[in-house]
């Protein structure tokens, strides 16, 4: 594969509510083309602060103070689902804290020129991700993606300030598998750096099918451009998707496990022997894997965390995760985190999404390794169970 799969998107918004319009940080590393970069995820919606960029004229990575980072913009949240209902044949909806922002391709074009990413995704109609839209929905949406692309393009490859920046063009197509297929070969013939594979989040289809659609969408795409999945960060997930050739991440799922006062602490150490790993892998894991637990409440606890507010917690003076090297496990116990919890502390969180970030950076950084070393079956023995014979986690 010409692209390792890679990448974790930080949360810069490191757990404030007011930093709520999404600024993720990235750390991308491609294995042939770029060797380590840092990179920043901002959403369009920083539309609200269209009118400061545009004062400011030098763009948002200077704004923000990230001279060294790469700047991806995208058009939503994955950790705050959108409403839908709210797209037209020329605009889609994205929401800031102000409300609903109506976006035209010019508007959005104009907001690109503004932020000066370094790519960003195409305008897209991405309202097809529930399973209840119809065959004839779902053609309109890959009409109107398509549409939304040649158009982005056009005012793309005119404007001065957009030079050097790259487009993601989206793939889209419900769950219907023709739709997804003509997605992806339209867009493959458009002069786009990569693609963005929209419309598959987590809760909108179990993960056969996701496979199934991704595989068919892949064999349309060139090798050699980078393919983006939208929304999925379960671990169990993220590997299915890496074995049907997805590329890149977002990184929002450390984000909601801090959200429900959980820390990662599934077992993905694949140098080590497993006896002497220490952790079984978390109980349950194969089950979901078939889709059978109730995926559709991102708010609901994964078998990838444990549940700091527990109880149990309370006299745990071990760290988080035993042989972790992040700030928090190194500094504090659980206990400590459980009482910052139950008794609402800021700290928690920002203590908890260092963790979470440094845990699944590492799940990443394991998992570039398995791919280099041709160890994914034993990283994936290691995450999800050997079988399906786990019992109850002794914590
Ligand atoms: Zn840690």
């Amino acid at each position: 594969t010409p692209y390792i799969p890679v990448l974790v998107y930080f949360d810069i918004r490191l757990y404030r509510k007011t930093l709520r319009p999404g600024e993720l940080l990235v750390t991308l590393k491609n294995y042939k083309k770029v060797s380590f970069f840092g990179s920043l995820i901002i959403k369009i919606n920083e539309a609200e602060h269209q009118e400061v960029l545009e004062e400011f004229k030098d763009g948002f990575r200077k704004f923000a103070g990230l001279h060294d980072t790469v700047l991806y913009c995208s058009l939503h949240d994955p950790a705050t689902p959108s409403p839908t209902g709210y797209t037209t044949n020329k605009t889609v909806s994205v929401w800031g804290s102000g409300g609903r922002i109506e976006l035209t391709v010019a508007k959005f074009m104009a907001l690109q020129k503004t932020v000066q990413p370094d790519w960003y995704q195409s305008m897209c109609d991405g309202e097809t991700w529930q399973n209840s839209a119809s065959r004839k929905r779902v053609r309109k949406s890959v009409d109107r993606t398509l549409a939304h692309l040649d158009e982005c393009l056009l005012v793309h490859q005119k404007s001065k300030e957009l030079e050097g920046v790259e487009v993601f063009g989206v793939v889209e197509g419900g769950d219907i598998l023709e739709e997804r297929v003509r997605s992806a070969r339209e867009t493959a013939k458009r002069p786009v750096a990569g693609f963005c594979l929209d419309g598959l989040q987590m809760g909108s289809m179990d993960q056969t099918l996701r496979t199934q659609l991704i595989t068919a969408m892949i064999k349309e795409l060139p090798e050699d451009k980078p393919r983006l999945l939208h929304g999925v960060g379960r671990p169990d997930e993220v590997l299915a998707c890496v074995e049907a050739g997805v590329d890149l991440f977002e990184s929002f799922f450390p984000f909601l496990a801090t959200e429900r006062g959980c820390a990662l602490s599934f077992g993905f150490d694949i140098s080590t022997d497993p006896e002497r790993a220490g952790r079984a892998p978390p109980a349950g894991v194969v089950k979901s894997c078939n889709g059978e637990l109730n995926r559709h409440d991102q708010t609901q606890m994964t078998p990838f965390e444990m549940n700091l507010k527990e109880k149990r917690y309370q006299d745990d003076f071990r760290p988080l995760v035993e042989g972790c090297g992040c700030y928090c496990c190194k500094n504090h116990q659980r206990a400590y985190l459980h009482h910052l919890l139950v008794t609402n502390e800021l700290l928690a969180g920002v203590l908890l999404m260092i963790h979470n970030t440094a845990h699944y950076h590492g799940f990443f950084g394991a998992l570039r390794e398995a791919l280099a070393t041709d160890k994914l079956d034993v990283l994936k023995k290691r995450v999800l169970g050997d079988g399906g014979l786990q019992t109850e986690r002794k914590e």
